[in-house]
């Protein structure tokens, strides 16, 4: 059975076709530029790669030159979309609307529209993606839609609410939402999978460290708080995004520099975080590399991030009285040695103790803490696009 996992952006749309007998993947590819120029990028499993440039005007021509590069083009895998059982398309934002993955029906389709509110950037081009996919494929392949934010539905008021006046909350819905829930949850499950042990029974923190970062708390098998808030800009400091701050410095700088809402939204997403503060670079290696060769800034935001990661991992090891094992994933958490040995070195009196050597493991799943350490600590890589195809595939097994 394959599965065919779908992942639109405004501009462009990844994707991947996953053999489920054995959860490989098939051929994955990038569509980019849609509604300026068009552009695909597709590579199989076995090398063949195939790479066009073909006006994609809309998401529909997108899709076709999808399926023309899995069925007709030099790295074709199979011969008619048919031998495709369904389609999963990752949605950034369910709202409290959605608490797990669904299939798309008219009215879930309205629903993630409206929920474009709160995620103007993604949620029309996933409704966009869906609504193409309907047109190319017909209602002959289920399409299925799993959502970033359904893990943290489990959070208690407590933990996601904003000590704003409740009306807010009331009438725009402004409360945490969390992101990145598809990622915390598939790591999640790993590090029970590898503990021997029902989730239920376990004390986990799960660290999404790339160019978006958030940490999870996760206790008796569900989410009991989350770094990300209403949108993904909450948390600790990113590749561009600032995370949490005083939302009257902000206010401040408005005033001082004439700003409007949309430019302190711009400075907050795109101009903060890594980038802000040491001028060089949103990415964890170029940041690191000015550190070494002796640049300040670049310091100073390497400390920033590293002491703010593991300011939110103590808080969650306090709301859940205590913690059993720690998880790094995402880009910078499965390659950065140093981050997690400040990170473990900070814990040691918890009891955490790092394993230097296996802690040098880049990008493989590994414990990392030695047989003495009272709390497991692993990089587990994750697998949104996997997690995705498996939610795919029980939802039309129901
Ligand atoms: P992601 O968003 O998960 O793709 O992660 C992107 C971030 O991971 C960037 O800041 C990269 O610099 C960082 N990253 C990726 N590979 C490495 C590596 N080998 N060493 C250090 N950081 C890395």
């Amino acid at each position: 059975m394959k599965i065919f996992v779908v992942n639109a952006g405004s501009s462009s749309l990844k994707y991947q076709l996953i053999d489920m007998e054995n959860e490989q993947v098939i051929a994955k590819g990038l569509c980019e530029r849609i509604g300026v120029t068009g552009k695909i990028s597709h590579k199989a499993a076995n090398g063949a790669v195939y790479e066009a440039e073909t006006p994609m005007p809309t998401h529909s021509e997108a899709f076709d030159a999808v399926v023309y590069a899995l069925t007709k083009s030099e790295a074709k895998v199979i011969d008619s979309f048919d031998e495709i059982s369904a389609i999963g398309h990752r949605i950034v934002q369910g709202g409290s609307i959605f608490p797990k993955s669904c299939l798309v029906t008219p009215d879930v389709l309205t629903k993630i529209e409206e929920l474009g509110a709160l995620a103007p950037l993604h949620n029309p081009a996933h409704a966009l993606a869906i609504r193409a996919c309907i047109k190319t494929f017909g209602d002959k392949i289920p399409q299925v839609v799993v959502f970033d934010t359904s893990f943290h539905q489990t959070m208690p008021p407590k933990a996601f609410m904003y000590a704003l006046p409740y009306e807010y909350y009331e009438k725009y819905g402004v409360r945490k939402y969390g992101a990145h829930g598809t990622s915390h949850r598939f790591v999640s499950d790993r590090v029970a999978a590898i503990e021997g042990k029902p989730k239920a029974d376990l004390k986990i923190i799960t660290c999404h460290l790339g160019n978006g970062c958030s940490i999870t708390a996760i206790k008796d098998g569900v989410c009991v708080d989350t770094s990300m808030g209403f949108t993904p800009l909450d948390g600790f400091m990113m590749g561009t995004r600032s995370g949490t701050l005083d939302p009257s410095a902000l206010t401040f700088i408005a005033e001082k520099e004439n700003l409007s809402a949309a430019d302190i939204n711009r400075i907050c997403n795109k101009e903060s975080g890594m980038l802000g503060i040491s001028g060089v670079s949103n990415d964890n290696r170029d940041v690191s590399a000015a550190a070494e060769a002796g640049n300040q800034r670049a310091q100073l935001a390497t400390d920033m991030q590293r002491y703010q990661i593991l300011k939110f991992i103590g808080s969650y090891i306090a709301a859940m009285n205590g913690v059993d094992a720690i998880a790094f994933t995402g880009g910078i958490g499965e390659n950065d040695p140093e981050l997690r040995e400040y990170v473990c070195e900070n814990l040691a009196f918890l009891g955490v103790q790092i394993d230097r050597e296996a802690n040098r493991t880049r990008g493989k799943e590994i414990r990392i803490s030695t047989d003495e350490s009272r709390v497991n600590v692993y990089i587990i890589p994750t697998n949104e696009e996997l997690a995705i195809a498996r939610d795919t595939l029980a939802i039309i097994s129901e």
